[in-house]
């Protein structure tokens, strides 16, 4: 797939997914808050465009919806600093960080990379883009996620233990950036579980709203 952005359209690069970035959502995963941001990666391939269908993974029982607010990057290079950061923003979407959480908590438990619970083909949802622009205030973007027309998740980024602009610098520090690059920026809390036939939407008043199914 081409990730779309305004009239314009790019080739996915890497898809850099950062864990434990809401102070709500560690509390419910009983986890502890991190000094630096976790860093997990999923392949190009794993991304599910607007209306398609999500594939229910045949090696996990409990598959868990994660709405992230979704950056491309949109030049090549290293952020060296905050104000640098903005102009690496080529433009800002809301995704799903699908996740077998039955299978993350086996592999942590183990100590095990998490590959296997978060970067399985259909694992990346992503919306299209809305190209960014400097008046877009990356500190106070609402987000949210329904299931079957009930709310299970409601964020904002402003809530974000590491904001955009970080893990912008943060993630320039280990990886040259490129043009095509995904940062899926962390899950806010209500993460929930999804069965075959389920419905999602997720949708920011800034960004737009995009659906998917659960299939077989
Ligand atoms: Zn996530």
């Amino acid at each position: 797939m081409r990730l779309i952005v305004g009239s314009s359209s790019y080739p996915p690069q890497r898809i850099f997914c950062i864990g434990k970035n809401y102070a709500e959502h560690i509390k419910e995963m009983k986890g502890e808050t991190p000094k630096s941001p976790i860093v997990f990666m999923k392949p190009p391939t794993s991304l599910v465009p607007d209306g398609e269908s999500i594939t229910f993974p045949k090696h996990g029982k409990i598959l868990h919806h994660e709405v992230e607010i979704v950056i491309l990057i949109g030049k090549d290079g290293r952020a060296e600093s905050q104000e640098e950061a903005k102009s690496f923003m080529g433009g800002l979407s809301i995704g799903l960080d699908l996740t077998l959480r039955d299978i993350q908590e086996e592999l942590s438990r183990k100590g095990l990379p998490w590959e296997l619970s978060k970067s399985f083909d259909k694992s990346a949802a992503v919306g299209d883009f809305i190209p960014f622009k400097d008046d877009i205030d990356l500190g106070d973007i609402p987000f949210s996620c329904e299931v079957n027309g009930t709310i299970r998740q409601q964020g904002n980024s402003k809530d974000m233990i590491f904001p955009i602009k970080t893990l912008i610098v943060e993630l320039s520090k280990v990886w040259e950036l490129r043009t095509g690059d995904l940062i899926y920026t962390g899950t806010p809390s209500g993460v929930s579980g999804l069965k075959i036939g389920d419905k999602v939407e997720i949708k920011s008043p800034l960004i737009g709203r995009f659906y998917w199914e659960i299939s077989e």
